[in-house]
């Protein structure tokens, strides 16, 4: 799960990242409100277009006290591009008036510092669940993955894959027959920091071709961009 947090304390922010990390969550720290607009631009257009650029993260947790742009004014124009990532916001002042208002500018929760972080944990989680795609929708042909339980399962038959074999097969189910590109699908699975070369990724694809040859589902290659997952023609 993709968390991109938003705190201008570096301190804070690195408590933050490490706590989250060790939740299994990739985070990616940015520490102003101009920072954080631009990067949600940014994603929210690669989105939309398919191109190269940051993929959205599943959740954001901003503080409202950012030098220039605030809080506030973040996620008023994240919502006014029409995005629906859901943002919890980080409130220093328990100030009744700041946490109506980051509520009606469309923040979906809020956390009151100082805050006991297994608390931010599981909002951030309540939060990635509520605007997770339906279940349902990770199933294609005879393939289907249970997100809670993280097993694949080809007919009847579970299959074994690594973390990141999983990543990226989650990855491409979301977008059902939408071509992604391989640098989309490093941006999902990796922190923004973090390397891994576009090699990795047709390995991880070869494997998985390998895992889910009788899936009535194939991953087809776009040459020069990226993968779709394809249904099988019936024999
Ligand atoms: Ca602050």
């Amino acid at each position: 799960m993709h968390v991109l947090l938003v705190e201008d304390d570096a301190v804070l922010a690195d408590g933050l990242q490490r706590v989250l990390s060790g939740h299994g969550m990739a985070v990616d720290v940015l520490h102003s409100g101009a920072e954080a607009d631009a990067r949600l631009q940014r994603a929210g257009s690669a989105h939309a277009a398919h191109a190269a650029g940051p993929a959205e993260p599943a959740v954001v947790v901003l503080d409202i006290g950012l030098p220039g742009i605030d809080g506030f004014e973040v996620v008023r124009r994240l919502r006014a591009r029409g995005s629906a990532i859901p943002v919890l916001l980080l409130t220093a002042r328990d100030a009744i008036e700041d946490r109506v208002r980051g509520l009606e500018l469309g923040a979906d929760d809020y956390l009151v510092k100082p805050f006991a972080t297994p608390e931010l944990v599981a909002r951030l989680r309540a939060l990635a669940r509520r605007n997770a795609p339906k279940a349902a929708a990770l199933a294609m042909g005879d393939l289907a993955l249970d997100s809670d339980t993280k097993r694949a399962r080809v007919k009847d038959r579970f299959i074994e894959l690594s973390a990141r074999e999983w990543a990226v097969l989650e990855y491409l189910l979301q977008h059902g027959a939408r071509v992604v590109s391989k640098q989309q699908i490093i941006d999902a699975i990796l922190p923004w920091g973090e390397d891994m070369t576009q090699n990795a990724v047709e390995v991880y694809i070869s494997r998985l071709r390998l895992k889910i040859a009788d899936a009535g589902v194939s991953i087809r290659t776009i040459r020069g961009f990226g993968y779709m997952l394809e249904l099988a023609p019936h024999a």
